[in-house]
């Protein structure tokens, strides 16, 4: 249910509404917007102990609104604004498009360094590079853990870029929050409701893959998970490619995510080619069509020498590859009026 305030509402009358909707037994989260505030009331019982009529009446208050989606605070109907995230300097979600990139996993200091110095000649903002990785076998590679942020920190302190890196679990929250300046949720862990719930009081926004056999209604109901009790609206959405029956690329890449989620949510999108496509020879295409379509950025993997990575060999674009696309990305995002 949404609660739409009037143009002139005060403050006291909007206190009212909440204090009336606590009493019900219900939650709720504000929505300041340029316009309206608007209140998403929460809640198991909504059915049984919200009474339109009854909030309808109070002073200040517009109109109620059902919402019939099972997720709420990701969605347009609760903030009709595009959600720019601030961090660092850097917002995504705005008019610029952000590219991110790094190896897939960090291998070792002089690795991430290289990378490090690559990302930011490429015009990136943001560095990624895993170091808790979740493998499907139990023998691979599963990161240099805390070493592996250390060193992902340090890099990226050196060339000024931002750290994006990955989360597996609630009891390393406070590891990794202390380390990166977004968490990544990976797409196993979409649908990890504890691990969603947690990051709610992380103060550290939190990039949100899409599990490869999801559909778009229940990633957003995963954004729910985290933006709920969050004060700020701090997911960015990742778009990584879907199971399906072709077995030409890794994943397929569901570029129509792009549009489907700015229509239907206020939260940034980014894309990753490289999980969609799982060969670098496809990377490109993918990622220039990420843009065009109007993604809000990239995250892409790369390799000094992607022959030899301990992960993700096959997709890791080369530094030559990835510094020539960089190149092709700053023109499309240009052809549609954004700056890269
Ligand atoms: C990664 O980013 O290296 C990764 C493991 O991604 P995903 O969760 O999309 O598979
Ligand atoms: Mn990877």
């Amino acid at each position: 249910m949404i609660i739409e305030m009037g143009t002139t509402a005060t403050a006291k009358q909007i206190e009212m509404v909440t204090r009336e909707i606590k009493a019900v037994g219900l939650d709720f989260q504000i929505n300041e917007g340029r316009e309206r505030t608007i209140i998403a009331v929460l809640g198991a019982d909504i059915k049984k102990t919200f009474d339109p009529q009854k909030f309808k009446a109070l002073p200040g208050v517009e109109d109620i609104i059902p919402i019939s989606k099972p997720y709420k605070l990701a969605s347009r109907d609760f903030k009709s604004e595009d959600t720019v995230i601030k961090i660092g300097g850097i917002e995504i979600g705005g008019k610029d498009v952000v590219l991110m990139a790094g190896p897939c996993s960090v291998e070792g200091e002089s690795q991430i360094f290289r990378c490090a110095e690559v990302v930011k000649k490429a015009g990136g903002k943001i560095l990624r590079g895993g170091a808790f990785k979740p493998r499907t076998s139990p023998y691979s590679f599963r990161g240099l853990k805390e070493q592996g942020l250390h060193f992902l920190r340090r890099a990226a302190d050196q060339f000024g870029l931002l750290v994006v890196t990955e989360i597996m679990s609630v009891g390393s929250i406070k590891l990794v929050a202390d380390y990166a300046d977004i968490l990544q949720v990976g797409a196993r862990n979409m649908q990890n409701y504890d691990l969603l719930e947690a990051l709610n009081s992380c103060k550290k926004p939190v990039l949100l893959k899409r599990g490869p056999s999801a559909e778009i209604e229940e990633w957003f109901c995963a954004a729910d998970y985290i933006l709920n009790g969050s004060d700020t609206p701090n997911v960015i959405l990742c778009e990584r490619g879907m199971k399906t029956f072709e077995r030409s690329t890794r994943y397929t890449l569901d570029i129509a995510a792009v549009p489907v989620a700015k229509r239907l949510s206020h939260l940034p999108i980014v894309i990753d080619p490289s999980h969609a496509a799982g060969n670098f020879r496809y990377v490109p295409a993918l990622a220039k069509a990420a843009i065009a379509a109007g993604a809000d950025g990239i995250i892409v993997e790369i390799h000094p020498e992607p022959k030899r990575a301990l992960s993700d060999g096959a997709q890791s674009l080369t530094f030559s590859d990835f510094a020539r696309l960089s190149e092709e990305l700053k023109v499309i995002a240009s052809a549609i009026g954004r700056d890269m």
